[in-house]
């Protein structure tokens, strides 16, 4: 096997098993197990991410990037990403909150009285019928 490119083609490669992989996983997100019997869906995401972080150094060894400017821009993405997943958990709560208070709105039906009475009625319409 060669290297076509100086590493562009293989990088391009395994950004794509890794696509899939993640793709996979988002599809059957409450199994680790593979629809294709194949194994662990976590160790194929770790291999996928470990070949993409090989072919990244192998692009950024052959076209002579600045390593300093790609650790710091990753670092400003992983903060942004964090916020972003911060966020978006905070909404989350904020509708399961707002969703229980809802739910909450009529109280007394839950009070062994109501229930009593909705049983008393109930009744009462079967023994008319
Ligand atoms: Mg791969």
């Amino acid at each position: 096997m060669t290297m076509s490119h100086n590493g562009l083609t293989k990088l391009t490669e395994e950004c794509g098993e890794l696509t899939q992989i993640a793709m996979k996983k988002i599809a059957f997100a409450d199994t680790d197990t593979h629809p294709d019997g194949k194994g662990s869906m976590k160790l194929r995401l770790e291999e996928e991410i470990a070949d993409v972080r090989a072919a990244s150094q192998f692009v950024i060894d052959n076209f002579n990037l600045d390593e300093e400017f790609i650790k710091e821009r990753a670092e400003q993405k992983l903060s942004m990403f964090a916020e972003w997943h911060n966020q978006s958990n905070m909404i989350v709560s904020t509708n399961t909150e707002t969703i229980a208070k809802q739910n909450d709105g009529l109280p007394w039906l839950k009070s062994p009285i109501a229930i009593t009475f909705f049983f008393v009625i109930l009744s009462l319409f079967i023994l008319v019928c």
